[in-house]
């Protein structure tokens, strides 16, 4: 069991991950990654570059106690002899795909993403532009205690990137058509709730009229709580019903997630815009492959199915879809909260690129009409309260009496149907299990997840 690595790197607020846990955890990655071909993704065919010591990028986001914990990680990468490159503050995409613009071998961000502002994390990325997850994290803790310092003449000074932003942004620029978007002259109102999104504030003016609140970083997150949900972004709702705008884009602290609302303001959830995304890609194709979580709509696989394409699923959590590009090939892949990972730029979530792609479909015709010809469903949920002891033990009994076909228990146990699915999952923080259902109707939706209540409450 990890006493430090959750989900998606190490999260907690100052006392907990502290300058000195970071210290240490800087060190541990540093070594992993100098060490790194004991440490691939199982089944990945990458080669690491064959350098010694591996360059490692720090970045982080405008959070308050960022610029500390920075200093501590570089602190650590360097006295383990890692070649350190310093981005300053930076989106969480900019830094992924600067990873692999510069050819390095580990990227750490300073971020806490949605989380409220005395939060902070450290994410991990490998050489091969893969999000470390919980599993490969324990294998980095383990070498917490194991810490061998440099020689003190391999001890490098960090270098300094300044312009990370602005080539992530000519990326995404590379890989949409500009010029159709700025002959649509449409009107866009932007909310980067005070984070990292705001960097990319001149690309979105640079191809659309632009109203944005909340551009200011700044990590009190003064304008809305950072996550990007319907309740949080009612100040962007309020000036898109107002009229006059063909979308409302928002984003949270460390712009990978996205979300948008459609020309008369109503809110266009991450599923949606994932379905959306999906069907960018596939656009003209007959097959390929998407990757998604078991917790996402099956809007995004009916979609991937009318182009002939195949669907993955993964656990739930960035990281699985990160290996899931690396090691499947998927073409495009993302989640439920709004996160689409585009592999021509990187493979993590990118809140940026995938708003400039939405805007391409905008151009189009209007966002509301291409929500409304997506695959519909409506979804109920519910939760059990259980005992910290029993989760596991339920989700166990309950995985052994579904076994068959459209069962996938990667995580949890997800019963698929022809026209509805259900997942049962228990809660990662919280003492619950979950039942989640899709249907064609919310009658059906309710009654799935009425039936599977009671099936669970019976184990
Ligand atoms: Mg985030």
């Amino acid at each position: 069991m990890s006493k430090y690595f959750g989900t998606n790197g190490i999260r907690g607020l100052f006392h907990e991950l502290s300058p000195q846990l970071a210290l240490k955890a800087a060190q541990a990655f540093g070594i992993w990654t100098n060490e790194r071909s004991k440490f691939r993704v199982q089944g990945s065919e990458t080669q690491s570059s064959g350098r010694k010591t591996a360059k490692v990028l720090v970045a982080r986001d405008a959070r308050l106690t960022g610029e500390c914990l920075s200093a501590a990680v570089r602190s650590g990468l360097a006295s383990v002899g890692c070649e350190v490159i310093d981005l300053g503050v930076c989106s969480a995409p900019g830094a992924e795909f600067m990873l692999r613009k510069e050819g390095a071998e580990g990227l750490i961000i300073v971020t806490a993403s949605h989380n409220p502002p005395e939060w902070n994390a450290l994410k991990f990325v490998d050489w091969e532009g893969v999000t470390v997850s919980k599993e490969r994290g324990e294998g980095i803790e383990a070498l917490m205690g194991k810490i061998g310092l440099a020689k003190w003449d391999e001890v490098k000074p960090a270098r300094r990137i300044e312009n990370a932003v602005a080539e992530h942004i000519k990326a995404i620029e590379g890989s949409v058509d500009l010029e159709k978007i700025r002959k649509a002259k449409l009107s866009i109102a932007l909310d980067f709730g005070n984070g990292t999104g705001s960097l990319y504030s001149e690309m979105f003016r640079r191809v659309a009229k632009i109203s944005a609140i909340n551009e200011n970083m700044d990590g009190h997150f003064p304008g809305r709580d950072s996550e990007p949900t319907e309740q949080n972004i009612q100040e962007l709702a309020s000036l898109v019903k107002k009229g006059g705008f063909d979308a409302g884009f928002a984003w949270d602290g460390d712009a990978d997630r996205f979300v948008m609302l459609d020309e008369k303001g109503d809110f266009v959830i991450g599923d949606k815009v994932f379905a959306l995304s999906v069907l960018h890609r596939l656009r003209g194709r007959n097959g390929g492959k998407i990757a998604t979580t078991v917790s996402t709509s099956r809007a995004a696989e009916d979609v991937a199915k009318m182009h002939g394409a195949e669907t993955i699923y993964t656990k739930v959590g960035a990281p699985y879809l990160s290996e899931a590009m690396a090691k499947e090939g998927a073409d495009i892949a993302g989640e439920e909260v709004g996160g689409v990972i585009w592999k021509e730029i990187s493979l993590a979530k990118d809140g940026p690129a995938t708003a400039m792609k939405m805007l391409e479909l905008i151009a189009e015709k209007p966002l509301g009409e291409w929500v409304s010809g997506l695959p519909q469903y409506f979804n109920a949920k519910t939760k059990i309260a259980v005992s910290r002891e029993k989760k596991k033990e339920i989700i166990e009994k309950f995985a052994s009496s579904q076994k068959g076909k459209g069962v996938v228990a990667i995580d949890g146990v997800r019963v698929n149907f022809p026209d509805s699915w259900v997942i049962v999952r228990a809660s990662g923080t919280e003492d619950y299990i979950r039942v989640f259902a899709e249907a064609k109707t919310k009658e059906k939706a309710e009654k799935l997840v009425k039936e599977y209540e009671e099936r669970v409450k019976k184990l």
